[in-house]
């Protein structure tokens, strides 16, 4: 059996990260790695190393769904594989990520004060007033509430994808597995892109 390394726990790292939301707000801002590392990587490297390697969630729904068993370990519909639907999730990601740096910027004008709470599935407002925030300036609270809510969201869609399909479903149309993906294909080029984890390896 191979020997484990230290970053095949990090899905620790992960589930850790969505409980300390729970106990401080601001710990969200550590949310920024799993963002900007994979970026770098398929920048740097030209490879899906994050994914491949690093990615504590990826393990997490590995983990929950393959050896827990909480997968109906189902194929994947091919709309969900589809270039419209992968682009054009990851499209509304990125404009529910700039509506929630508007509003950080909205909050840092002081145009706008600080709302504590957490919104799920970008509709549902959950009261998070237990969060201390006032050692730091409101703007950097409302960047955490809406940087958390997009992680738990996103978690929240993992889940369910993952308990529907196969454990790593989600990585088919993660937001960013696609950035990644794509960033790759356009450093390798057309003829380089077997080099590149495609989807459908992902949802495996
Ligand atoms: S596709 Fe997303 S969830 Fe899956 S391994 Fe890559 S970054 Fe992690």
């Amino acid at each position: 059996m191979k020997a484990k390394r230290w970053h095949d726990y990090l899905w620790v790292a992960s589930a850790l990260y969505l409980v300390l939301g729970f106990i401080n707000i601001l710990f969200a801002w550590l949310g920024l790695i799993c963002f900007l590392v994979p970026l770098l990587i398929a920048a740097i490297q030209g490879t899906k190393g994050y994914c491949n390697t690093y990615c504590g969630r990826g393990q997490l729904l590995q983990l929950l769904g393959g050896k827990l068993g909480l997968s109906r370990n189902k194929d994947i519909p091919a709309w969900l594989r589809s270039s419209w639907f992968r682009y054009g999730f990851l499209l509304f990601f990125l404009a529910m990520f700039s509506n929630m740096l508007f509003t950080t910027y909205l909050v840092f004008a002081g145009a706008k004060s600080l709302r504590e709470v957490v919104t799920l599935l970008w509709t549902f407002k959950l009261p998070w007033h237990w969060a201390n925030t006032s050692l730091v300036a409101p703007w950097v609270a409302q960047f955490a509430f809406g940087f958390y809510s997009l992680m738990l969201t996103s978690t929240i869609l993992a889940l369910i994808t993952m308990a529907l399909f196969k454990p790593r479903s989600w990585c088919v149309y993660c937001p960013m597995g696609t950035m990644t993906h794509t960033i790759c294909k356009l450093k390798h080029g057309k003829d380089a892109v077997y080099e590149v984890r495609s989807p459908s390896q992902a949802a495996s």
